[in-house]
């Protein structure tokens, strides 16, 4: 059984008593910094000169300093910013500042799983993961919620590591929902897979093949962007909130049949051999290896990718219908 725990578990005051640095001001860093703040604690931004987000950290009544002077600064060093170029943010500006005592956190164990950053003996090694975007860790605190989060201890120097993770989590509002206690691998594992064979991989393939389908038997493209893509959403929702349950009590009797008889063979065991190849490439660290080599190359095959589905119908039939829906758009 999971290990949960909630804000009376989480003692405020730890990482009150820290200096805290927030390398990147993104989607997690912007929440991270804000809410630790907001929470009390001394906490400072670094981000290089020339960096876009420097203007919005400092508007938003944060001290902005370069990644170094940060991690020289603060004795617990939270890294923000995206994981290929964390390795390199790593030797040059923290690795440097490192003291015996000081804290080393990540908001995902990519670096460390597969061994690209290596923190010295005396530093502790932490975790704390939320489990949703960052644009949704900053609101939810704001409106006195949180979301939950994962948190781990890699390497715990000073024998209180994960107290130190759990009050953490609380300056970000993530004891508020909930906070599972997990390793650096596993964390990395599944967020790896959930990402690439269910919520990001799966689910687009799962809509542009259903779109694909849809349109070359003569349909319009309209009605198969709404079919496919826009109703997954009113789908989701309800599994969200009340499982695959909740789902199938809402939607018709004739959909709840076909959700049984031919579910099982889009998906089928195939699919299924695929997924467990997939993890093992993940487990083996092959994914993270091509990644990491496909990002040192300039990324040109992931910008053939981002290009062929953005000219795709289904994305150039969805831009016009979402003009005309006002309340469906983009946020940031
Ligand atoms: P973003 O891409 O949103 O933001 C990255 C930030 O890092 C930007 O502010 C960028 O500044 C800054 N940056 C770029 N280079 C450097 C540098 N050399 N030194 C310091 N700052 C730099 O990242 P995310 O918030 O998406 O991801 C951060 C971490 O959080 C990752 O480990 C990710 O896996 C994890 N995570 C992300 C989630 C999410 O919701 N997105 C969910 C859970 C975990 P600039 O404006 O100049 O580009
Ligand atoms: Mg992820
Ligand atoms: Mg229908």
């Amino acid at each position: 059984m999971a290990e949960l725990f909630y804000d009376d578990d989480a003692d405020l005051s730890i990482i009150q008593g820290r200096k805290v640095a927030v390398l990147g001001y993104g989607s997690q860093g912007h929440a991270h910094a804000l809410s630790l703040r907001d929470s009390g604690v001394d906490v400072r931004v670094g981000l290089p000169e020339g960096s876009k987000s420097r203007a919005k950290a400092e508007e938003q009544g944060l001290r902005v300093v370069t990644p170094a002077e940060a991690a020289a600064e603060a004795d617990v060093i939270m890294v923000l910013v995206p994981d290929p170029i964390q390795a390199k943010v790593y030797e040059e500006s923290i690795a440097p500042n490192l003291k015996d005592g000081d804290a080393l956190f990540f908001g995902h164990g990519f670096n460390i799983r597969f061994g690209f950053i290596k923190p010295p003996a005396g530093v502790d090694v932490c975790m704390v993961a939320p489990k949703g975007p960052g644009h949704l860790v900053r609101r939810q605190f704001e409106e006195g919620r949180g979301v939950p989060c994962i948190a781990a201890v890699e390497q715990d120097a000073t024998g209180s590591a994960f107290p130190l993770a759990l009050s953490y989590a609380k300056g970000i509002g993530g004891t508020r929902a909930g906070v599972i206690k997990t390793t650096f691998t596993e964390e990395t594992e599944t967020d790896l897979f959930g990402e690439q064979a269910v919520l990001c991989g799966g689910a687009s393939a799962l809509v542009k093949a259903g779109f694909e389908t849809l349109v070359e038997a003569g349909y319009q493209p309209e009605i198969a962007y709404f079919e496919c893509l826009h109703e997954l959403k009113l789908i989701v929702d309800l599994m969200y909130e009340g499982g695959l349950g909740k789902m199938r009590w809402s939607v018709s009797e004739t959909a709840e049949w076909g959700d049984y008889v031919t579910g099982p063979r889009i998906i089928n065991e195939n699919t299924k051999a695929e997924m467990k190849k997939v993890l093992t490439e993940i487990q083996d660290g092959t994914f993270a290896k091509n990644w990491m080599a496909e990002y040192g190359a300039g990324l040109p095959k992931y910008n053939e990718y981002k290009k062929a589905d953005s000219d795709h119908l289904l994305e150039t039939t969805g831009r016009e219908l979402r003009k005309l829906m006002s309340w469906v758009g983009d946020e940031d």
